[in-house]
């Protein structure tokens, strides 16, 4: 099988057609309509065997998460997903591999009603690239930078699975049965917050989907909003299995573990979120922005109290 009839089996006949796609897979560039008035929020993440993922994950789950980690930062702009590419670096046309990656992929795309428009096949070491595109009026855009003093804090879902997932992946946590598969699920298969991120335009004021832990991602609001926050750490959202994991100090990996993809994001005080019903999952109050800079962590009794690490650096080479 060459490049192209592998292009044309895998990918190019598969998933949702648009009618904003004049012309999608199979020529020099796709042509794509975007929406008139709306911005084009564009995003785009690798995953490299070996350094985000282990060279045995399913490629089903592979295909899943390439795309929904791009999905989860339109979700925390606020944007509608519409196209996406996709750049794959293979050591070899393995068809069992890549037909589960494909169905992964498509199964997720086709939820969102996402079509994939484009993308380049190489041969190299294991490694997928998505971008994706997607639609937001720019004034209703969920951006880092817009959190005021006296704003509360909230995530979506729950904190500290993916993290869980990973530890038992890499057998430094020994457990089996469904929480431990609902905890590996959680982390290579997250589940974009493309609902929330919509229910949120125009009240949120601002945004950030956690990817490398909630401590890190949201210290990126703080810093591009000059402002600091006060976190209670009995109030961080743990699933029952993380809470069944036996893990030591659970709200640790709550605080710092990455690649759980839930949204932090900040609104008024008096807000009205439509008590998570719109959002599509569940939101959490996790604590409140200051004036005076800095992440302070709150115990039980409102006493500061030790902060948690602060989460994955790739060039820090591990826990910063
Ligand atoms: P070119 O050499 O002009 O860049 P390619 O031969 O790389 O074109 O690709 C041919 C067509 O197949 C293009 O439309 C390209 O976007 C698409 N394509 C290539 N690889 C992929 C892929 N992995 N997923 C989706 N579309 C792909
Ligand atoms: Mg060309």
């Amino acid at each position: 099988m060459n490049e192209f009839d592998l292009i044309r089996r895998y990918f190019a006949e598969r998933g949702v057609r648009r009618a904003d796609v004049p012309l999608g897979i199979g020529d020099d560039a796709a042509l794509l309509t975007p929406p008139p008035g709306q911005s084009l929020a564009v995003s785009v993440d690798t995953l490299h065997s070996g350094v985000h993922f282990a060279p045995d994950t399913p490629p089903a789950d592979l295909g899943h998460k390439a795309l929904a980690v791009n999905l989860s930062d339109l979700a925390a702009m606020g944007a509608e997903p519409a196209w996406a590419t996709l750049a794959l670096s293979l050591p070899a046309a393995d068809e069992a591999w890549l037909s589960a990656f494909a169905d992964g992929f498509f199964a997720l795309a086709e939820r969102h009603g996402v079509q994939l428009v484009g993308g380049d096949t190489t041969r190299g070491p294991l490694s997928v690239t998505v971008q994706v595109h997607g639609f937001v009026p720019p004034a209703l855009a969920l951006r880092r930078r817009g959190a005021r003093p006296g704003d509360h804090i909230f995530v979506t879902g729950s904190l500290g699975d993916a993290g869980a997932g990973l530890a038992i992946e890499q057998g430094r946590l020994a457990l089996a049965g469904p929480p431990a598969a609902f905890l590996v699920a959680r982390l290579h298969r997250p589940t974009p917050r493309v609902a929330a991120g919509l229910a949120l335009r125009g009240l949120a004021s601002a945004a950030i989907d956690i990817s490398d832990g909630l401590s890190q991602d949201l210290g990126h609001i703080l810093a591009a909003s000059g402002v600091g926050a006060e976190l209670e750490i009995e109030a961080l959202p743990l699933s029952d299995e993380l809470l069944a994991s036996g893990i030591d100090r659970p709200w640790r990996l709550a605080a710092s573990a990455g690649d759980d993809y839930e949204l932090c994001f900040t609104a008024a005080a008096d807000a009205d979120l439509g008590v998570g019903d719109a959002l599509g999952c569940a939101v959490t109050r996790i604590g409140r922005i200051t004036a005076e800079p800095g992440l302070r962590w709150l115990d039980a009794d409102g006493q500061a109290c030790e902060p948690p690490p602060r989460g994955w650096d790739h060039f820090a080479r591990g826990e910063a």
